[in-house]
């Protein structure tokens, strides 16, 4: 049984959902105390408990004391049965974060699944839909991976509703080098907005026009969604690159302006387009799991993150595979798995 402090490093939940992944593919059972330690509010949270429920139902896993709040629990698993499985993550939770606890196991299982997920496709603090299917699992793709995904209805916090279908091939992961991210080949800025006055996404798209000057006037729009699907908004950023995506976000939430969200944004993807590196921060640390399942294979990114130093760690545990990460002279980082 690996014993997992879970307010060590970023003691936050993805801790959780890389474990019982790990799990499900190494057949090792674990145990995590103090779980989400380091957060305001620690123990599980709704989504939490979604994706190890999840987690347990197609891994025939057993698991001991998960509950909304609970700070220690078990997980034990069984063989993962692929096949057709809906989720839905209370209270808007997104669907995203359970989709990174399912990917593996069921991409490492004998035969095909479709998985249908349903709450926050757009969610604070998780991937959204498009950084998920654009960024994330083409780079999956490259190592062999066949995953076709869809989105079928937006779900914002706090309603949800939003609905997502992934259908994955099982297959072996192939080791990859993802050192050069390629030339520049496209960028966009799409404003997304559902039940809300259209003013806020004006606002948006016109901070990220004035931002990101040499990006050409067609590529910023609006996309107004049926107002049944908010109330909701979300600014995304897009830069794609010969070998990579970058996708940036933005989430509207009540006291946060239009420009401030806006120029987040738009900062932080000037930052990535100013750096050389394959994969912005959020992507590097979502990658050292397939990576180090493929067996090796290595990265460029911007400074590791504490997520990913984290997810390191976690990784090592269950298959004794370390990441090393080493600062290149261009100021990018090389992340490799041996
Ligand atoms: P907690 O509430 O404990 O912080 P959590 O379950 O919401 O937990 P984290 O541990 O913070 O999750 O992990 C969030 C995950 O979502 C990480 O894998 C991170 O890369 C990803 N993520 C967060 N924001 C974005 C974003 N804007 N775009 C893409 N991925 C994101």
């Amino acid at each position: 049984m690996i014993i997992i402090d879970g307010s060590e490093g970023e003691g936050g939940g993805q801790v959780v959902r890389n474990a019982c992944a790990l799990s499900l593919v190494t057949g090792q059972p674990f145990r995590i105390t103090n779980a989400r330690g380091k957060r305001e509010k620690p123990g599980l949270m709704r989504q939490h408990v979604t994706a190890i429920e999840a987690a347990c139902a197609i891994g025939g896993a057993a698991c001991e004391g998960v509950a909304v709040g609970a700070a220690e629990f078990s997980f034990t698993p069984g063989k993962v049965v692929p096949g057709d499985y809906r989720f839905a993550v209370g209270t808007a939770g997104s669907t995203g974060l359970v989709l990174q606890t399912l990917l593996m196991p069921l991409l490492l299982a004998d035969g095909p699944s479709r998985l249908v997920l349903e709450g926050g496709t757009h969610n604070m603090l998780a991937p959204p839909f498009e950084f998920v299917a654009r960024a994330f699992v083409p780079v999956l793709r490259r190592m062999g991976a066949q995953i076709d995904l869809r989105l079928v209805r937006h779900g914002f916090y706090p309603r949800g509703g939003g609905r997502i279908e992934v259908d994955i091939q099982p297959g072996t992961l192939t080791p990859i080098e993802c050192l050069d991210r390629g030339a520049l080949r496209s960028v966009s800025a799409t404003a997304l907005f559902a039940g809300l006055p259209f003013n806020i996404v004006e606002r948006e798209i016109a901070t990220a026009r004035r931002l990101l000057p040499d990006w050409p006037e067609d590529t910023f729009a609006v996309h107004q969604l049926p107002d049944e699907q908010g109330p909701g908004n979300v600014l995304l950023l897009e830069a794609e690159f010969e070998h990579a995506t970058e996708i940036v976000s933005g989430f509207g939430r009540l006291g946060v302006s239009a420009e401030s969200l806006a120029k987040t944004a738009a900062h932080r993807m000037a930052g990535f387009l100013a750096s050389e590196a394959f994969a912005g921060p959020y992507l590097a640390d979502q990658l050292l799991l397939p990576f180090a399942l493929a067996g090796g294979g290595s990265f460029t990114t911007v400074k590791p993150s504490q997520h990913a130093l984290t997810a390191c760690d976690i990784i090592e545990r269950f298959t004794g595979r370390r990441w090393a990460f080493e600062q290149q002279a261009n100021g990018c980082h090389r992340a490799r798995c041996g």
